[in-house]
Formats: structure tokens, sequence, C-alpha cells
């Protein structure tokens, strides 16, 4: 039978995509002016996608591998709940404020605006700090070592391998403006990082 917290991380996963599906079909309707994507982010994308949702569905589905079982807690299930829920609410407001511009890859789109409000203000990276919050999650909701902790690995792959280039790109349609902002905001983590 499946745990609390594999419960709960089902539903979170299903909240995610409701939220994200109408801003993609929204962003798809704007035309994009520089398309910036790479083989390197498609592959660092399915490494993401692999450790969120591959991996721990076929760990949900199949209990492999069971070796790295480890026992579920009920702190560990209340603490991965609400950290899921605060990734889902950072994950809705940054789409809501990045609107149309929003991309899965790195695009410029039409007469795209720098946004530096609502959790802009705060982090350069608010819808990546959701991944993290998301796989941190998934870290706590299931209770084996592997399927657990591949969210993360997964996220720490598509971050590292996009960052820096999104921040050139954003850097070169910008400039000056987007060198003030990032004076004074920090990538993931409000005043750390
Ligand atoms: N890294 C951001 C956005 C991810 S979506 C975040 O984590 O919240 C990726 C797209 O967002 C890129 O194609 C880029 O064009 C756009 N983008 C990133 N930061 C932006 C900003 N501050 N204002 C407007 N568009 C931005």
């Amino acid at each position: 039978m499946a745990s609390a917290g594999e419960v709960v991380w089902v539903l979170g996963i299903v909240a995610w995509y409701i939220i994200r599906y109408p801003f993609e079909r929204r962003a798809k309707r704007t035309r994009v002016v520089s398309d910036q994507r790479s083989l390197s982010d498609t592959v660092a994308l399915m490494a993401a996608l692999f450790g969120m949702a591959i991996l721990p569905i076929f760990y949900l589905v199949t209990g492999i591998p069971q070796a790295a079982d480890r026992p579920a807690s009920l702190w560990s299930v209340a603490l991965g709940a609400v950290v899921f829920i605060a990734a889902l609410w950072m994950f809705r407001r940054s789409h809501k404020e990045l609107g149309r511009y929003w991309s899965i890859t790195l695009e410029i789109r039409e007469r795209h605006k720098l946004i530096c409000d609502g959790p802009y203000a705060f982090v350069r990276h608010p819808m990546y700090t959701s991944f993290l919050l998301m796989g941190l999650g998934q870290a706590f909701l299931l209770p084996n070592w592997v399927a657990g902790l591949a969210g993360l690995a997964g996220f720490a792959v598509l971050f590292f391998a996009r960052v820096g280039k999104e921040e050139r790109m954003m850097l070169e349609s910008f400039g000056e403006q987007y060198r003030d902002y990032m004076g004074r905001t920090k990538r993931l983590i409000p005043y750390l990082y």
C-alpha cells in the first residue's frame, strides 16, 4: 500500500501540472525573438524530469530499489507536505509574475520586459527556488533514499547547467538594467545565495 507521503507527493505533482498548464498554453502564443535552446539544456531538462518524475513514479509503481527504503515517519511526511505546498505556492506566484515571458527553455519573447516584482524582487530565479523546494519535499515525502533524493539531484543538474547561460542571455538583452537587478538580488535564496 502507498504510504501517506507517497499520496501527498502524487497529489503535489498533479497540482503542479494544473498550475503549469494554462501558462504553457499562453506562452506558446507569444512570438520568440531569440532562442538560446541548446542540446545541453535539453539534456539537463531530461535529467530534471527523470529525477523529479520518472524515477519516483517508477519507484511508486514497482517499489524498486527496495534496498534503499527507509522507515517513513510522521514528522518527515508533515515537513515534506509543508515544503511541497510552499513550492507550489512559489511556482504559481512566479508563473503569474512572469506571465507570457515564461519559457521551458531560454528564450527572449516579443517586447520582452524585465520582471523585478513579486518574488522576482527577492531572488532572480524564484521558479528554480520552487523546484529546489519541490526536490526537498520529495526527499521528505518518499521513504526511499534513491527515489527521494533523485529530485534534488535532477534539480541540481538543471540549475547549474542553465543559470549561468540564462543570466548571460538576460545581460545581453537587458544590459545595465539586468546588471543593476543582479546587484540587488540573490539567485535562489533571499540574502544568502
Ligand atoms: N529563471 C527564472 C525564469 C525561468 S523561465 C525563474 O527561475 O524564475 C525561463 C525564461 O524566463 C527565460 O526564457 C527568460 O527569458 C525568462 N526570464 C528569466 N528571468 C526573467 C525576468 N526577471 N524578467 C523577465 N523574463 C525573465
